[in-house]
């Protein structure tokens, strides 16, 4: 018999805190704004929910395990091959499915940071060591994490545009990029907010990959897609690399109504992207009434702003939340803010312009 007094976990649960997620916040006189999860600010379309309530009349049987309806939906809307695509639990349980076929105690996964927090977590739990390479001016440095590549490193996550800074990487600098690392090592390039780019210097990873085995292409239908109470998110890469991360599937953690509503997005492509329009709009009405108002704001092509506020970051965040507006602070870094309605997004906007210090 074993001396312990509780079941033996694994040590690495003690060395990291779990992902917290956006949080919802009520002001006194009852309001509510949610911009903490860079979630779409409108409800389902009526199509997807037509398709929804269709499938949750098939919920006694599993769903498909190999996803073949969604697959060569995908693959036929965005023009890629079916074997070149693999689907997850959101993005964020493709990212799982990606280290789960590359990471193992003694290799490296690196990094911008900061960056989207569930990869320090995942890193953490796949056994890999991270390695972190801090932004310059808020942006990638592609060089200093090129500079940071060895013979251990087996995963590389660029982020664009980034979460939580919203800024972006050009494509002549990352194909200098992608070109200084090793064939063996797989770059994966998170597009997690690629709809919402207007910056034509901005690459589309998916024009890219095709003549590099190495790349992977992350997507997701949780912003753009208005799904992120779902969960589904797919990669676009070689062959090879689908099959290996197919091969790490959680069984059937894709479910039926979520396939049926992907569906269901994609064939409502046109107006799902005329609501991102709105929200690029908005964006732009945002940042520039920030900028107006003394606040230094990174330009921004994702669906959210950043604000640098470093230690003053959490007295922000409660100033918000005392107005029912629920940002995303980093506590000593800053505060990452999503773009919503033009009705969230004055509330956001009423307490920047009365908070007393400009960052
Ligand atoms: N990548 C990035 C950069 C993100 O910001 C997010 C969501 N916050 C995800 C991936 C995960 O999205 P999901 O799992 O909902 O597809």
């Amino acid at each position: 018999m074993s001396e312990g007094t509780t079941p033996r976990f694994r040590s690495v649960l003690d060395r990291f805190v779990a992902y917290k997620p956006g949080k919802v916040v009520v002001s006194p006189e009852g309001r509510s704004y949610k911009l903490s999860s860079n979630e779409s600010p409108a409800g389902p379309l009526p199509s997807v929910v037509e398709a929804i309530s269709a499938a949750a009349l098939t919920v006694n049987r599993y769903p498909d395990n190999n996803c073949t309806a969604l697959i060569d939906t995908i693959s036929a809307t965005f023009g890629v091959p079916a074997d070149h695509v693999a689907v997850g639990c959101g993005s964020v349980g493709v990212t799982q499915m990606l280290l789960e076929a590359v990471a193992e105690p003694g290799a490296e996964v690196i990094y911008a940071w900061r960056s989207f927090e569930a990869y320090p977590l995942l890193v953490s739990l796949s056994g890999a060591t991270s390695v972190q390479v801090t932004l310059r001016d808020e942006a990638h440095d592609l060089d200093a994490i090129a500079d940071a590549i060895t013979e251990h490193t087996r995963l590389i996550f660029i982020c664009n545009p980034n979460n939580p800074t919203g800024t972006i990487v050009r494509r002549p600098e990352l194909e200098a990029f992608l070109d200084r690392v090793p064939a063996d090592c797989l770059v994966v390039l998170d597009e997690a907010y690629r709809e919402y780019v207007r910056d034509d210097a901005v690459p589309d990873g998916l024009e890219l990959y095709g003549d590099r085995p190495n790349l992977a292409i992350l997507r997701t239908f949780s912003k753009a897609y208005g799904l992120a109470g779902l969960r589904i998110g797919f990669m676009v890469a070689h062959p090879e690399v689908a099959a290996a991360v197919r091969k790490t599937f959680l069984p059937f953690s894709v479910n039926a109504v979520v396939q049926a509503a992907a569906i269901a997005s994609l064939a409502a492509t046109d107006e799902l992207l005329t609501r991102v329009e709105s929200t690029v709009k908005e964006r732009e009405r945002v940042r520039d009434t920030l900028i107006a108002d003394g606040w230094t704001v990174p330009p921004t092509e994702a669906n959210f702003v950043w604000l640098r506020l470093n230690e003053r970051t959490l007295d922000f965040s409660a100033a918000c939340d005392a107005q029912g507006v629920s940002v995303r602070p980093f506590p000593g870094e800053g505060a990452r803010v999503s773009i919503g309605s033009p009705e969230e997004n004055d509330a956001f906007l009423a307490v920047a312009h009365t908070y007393p210090h400009r960052n």
